[in-house]
């Protein structure tokens, strides 16, 4: 089953169910402070807290996201990609915990021939927020699942707050056991690897008072009107239903994968660090080409930057599986084909996207020439003074008013028979680091700062994070 025939079939479901379809909002928000969609919900904050009577009692839709505080993720679990589609269902006051089990059941476990998604009951096990005895028990009544297949886990997984006075309630997730060569059996528990969460229902129930954390609060009571708020990880879905291994192998994202094995002249399947190269690179075409079709290029900071940053890395890992020259042209064709019949814009914006693509590549590669150089003066200079370690400040100043990544200088400086201090290098970016986010908090102060959803600005902050996380990463690539 294609990604776009199971997105289909989702909203084809909820339609006939009365829902209303609405078309995925852009990856870029309205609110500077949350730079990307981080989740379905993003696009409905304002009928969720009740600011604005939501225009549907029931909606449908297949939400495209970034997630950058996953990236260390990508590549090594099956399941998490820097983009991804986040599929939904929305009750605002209509129906609540009855209804959205019944529907994700349904859906999940109608054969294929009647327009489900024709998972065996058997694959699945459930999780509960361990106080929701109401949740637990309308899963044993409505489903033939059995009791020992309904876990019941605490706040931090199952429940779903904003940190902040309003609106909260538990969760309940679905999983998919991949079987016993995965893992233990002790259910998602116990394990991820083996359990992969497909599907999370945020049952938005209380109105919480006097939150002294996002977990610790008082309960005021039950909200008047309570939503239901609904996320299933598409190409989670795909890749199951597709018999492949991770995400990263599907149809939407596997061509770009086998493009790049191409490039490289080596095996997928060979090598495991090869293997998250390739994934990597598979992931980071693909959500960049995804952000370019929403507006966003390469620049020094915000949107710009985290685009930047994974178009960086693809060039580092391609590097590092032994490609130095232009890849571009070849991986993001390869993404734009793959991801069209979903997203027409890739497409019909192509000759900009591709010389954005193009430039920022062509930009990056000359960095690196020039580092190189550079470097390579550095290291002569080093050995001719009798030295034997290229210092701190030299490593330094080529990342930082360079641009070329330390791991590249440890590499060259190391087939030079030399070392780099490490130390005195790590010390000079935790300044500039500390000096980055103050500016960031400095920043921060002057937006206006209206949402309720700050869990979402959490996320959002991960892009601060993110940028160190990239950096991070840059360097162990
Ligand atoms: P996980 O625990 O696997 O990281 P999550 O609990 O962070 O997932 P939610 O925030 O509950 O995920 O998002 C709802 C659904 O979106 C998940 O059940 C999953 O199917 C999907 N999803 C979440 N993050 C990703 C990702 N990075 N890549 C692909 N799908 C994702
Ligand atoms: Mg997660
Ligand atoms: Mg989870
Ligand atoms: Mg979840």
């Amino acid at each position: 089953m294609k990604t776009a025939e199971i997105a289909q079939r989702f909203l084809d479901y909820f339609e006939k169910n009365g829902h209303t379809i609405v078309p995925s909002a852009s990856l870029v928000t309205d609110d500077p402070a949350l730079l990307f969609t981080v989740a379905g919900m993003v696009p409905f904050i304002p009928y969720l807290s009740g600011d604005v009577p939501a225009p549907y009692p029931r909606a449908a839709d297949n939400q495209k996201c970034i997630r950058t505080n996953d990236i260390e993720e990508v590549g090594k679990t099956p399941r998490h990609g820097t983009f991804f589609q986040m599929l939904g269902n929305w009750s605002f006051g209509d129906y609540f915990k009855e209804g959205a089990i019944r529907y994700a059941w349904d859906l999940l476990t109608s054969p294929e021939a009647d327009g489900g998604l024709g998972f065996d009951q058997k694959d699945l096990w459930v999780t509960v927020y361990e106080e929701d005895d109401e949740a637990h028990d309308l899963w044993l009544k409505l489903t033939d699942l059995p009791e020992e297949r309904i876990q019941r886990l605490g706040k931090d997984t199952n429940y779903w707050s904003t940190g902040l006075p309003g609106p909260a309630g538990p969760c309940s997730e679905i999983f998919f056991d991949r079987g016993p060569e995965y893992g233990i059996d002790g259910g998602p528990a116990t394990d991820d690897d083996r359990y992969v969460e497909i599907w999370n229902l945020v049952f938005m129930q209380y109105e919480i008072t006097n939150v002294r954390s996002k977990y610790d609060f008082d309960i005021v009571g039950e909200l008047p009107n309570k939503n239901i708020d609904t996320g299933m990880g598409l190409e989670r879905i795909a890749f199951i239903k597709q018999g492949v291994d991770n995400m990263y192998e599907t149809d939407q994202v596997r061509p770009v994968l086998d493009k790049a094995v191409e490039l490289a002249g080596r095996t997928y399947g060979a090598n495991h660090d090869d293997d998250v190269r390739f994934r990597v690179v598979a992931d980071h075409v693909r959500s960049s080409l995804m952000l370019m079709s929403d507006g966003v290029t390469p620049s020094n900071d915000g949107r710009g930057y985290i685009l930047r940053r994974l178009m960086r890395r693809v060039i580092r890992s391609m590097r590092l599986l032994g490609v130095d020259g232009p890849t571009f042209e070849v991986l993001f064709s390869a993404s734009r084909d793959a991801m069209k019949d979903a997203y027409p814009v890739v497409e019909t914006d192509w000759a900009r996207i591709s010389q954005y693509a193009l430039a920022e590549e062509a930009t990056f590669l000359r960095t690196l020439a020039a580092g190189e150089s550079i470097l390579d003066e550095s290291l002569s200079d080093t050995k001719a003074a009798g030295g034997t370690t290229l210092t701190g400040a030299e490593a330094f100043l080529l990342h930082d008013t360079y641009g070329f990544p330390i791991d590249l200088t440890l590499e060259i400086a190391e087939e030079a028979g030399l070392s780099v201090d490490r130390a005195a290098f790590d010390g000079l970016m935790q300044e500039q680091r500390a000096r980055a986010k103050a500016d960031a908090r400095a920043r921060k102060r002057q937006l206006a700062d209206t949402s309720v959803y700050r869990d979402l600005r959490a996320q959002g902050e991960t892009v601060f994070t993110g940028y160190t996380d990239l950096e991070a990463e840059s360097q162990v690539l």
